[in-house]
């Protein structure tokens, strides 16, 4: 088997890497890695668990990206964001909407 190049995977507002602010970025494991922009590396480091988090930089300031899981459609969180989080009844709203867009295409 190949070796992961990654441990893991998050998604970054671009924004927020161009606000040259620093950030929080959250691991997994509940460790926070500082970002300080300007960012040009490609993956950070947890201290906590040493994992090595891929870093993927989404344009603009979006809130959640649509993901998909065993359950079905997600959304995932981007990191940096300025977009006020939402509740779990509102994300359910947004993932049956855009499952009800899917299926009239
Ligand atoms: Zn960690």
């Amino acid at each position: 088997m190949r070796k992961k190049k990654f441990d893991l995977y998050t998604f970054v507002a671009g924004k927020a890497l161009k606000s040259g602010k620093a950030f929080p970025l959250k691991c997994n494991c509940g460790g926070v890695v500082t970002i300080l922009p300007p960012f040009e590396d490609e993956f950070v480091t947890c201290h906590k668990c040493e994992s090595t988090i891929k870093i993927l930089v989404i344009d603009g300031d979006p809130g959640y990206i649509y993901g998909e899981d065993s359950t079905g459609t997600i959304l995932i969180p981007v990191q940096g964001s300025s977009a006020k989080p939402l509740s779990k009844d509102e994300q359910k709203k947004i993932i049956e909407d855009f499952e009800k867009n899917q299926k009239a295409i």
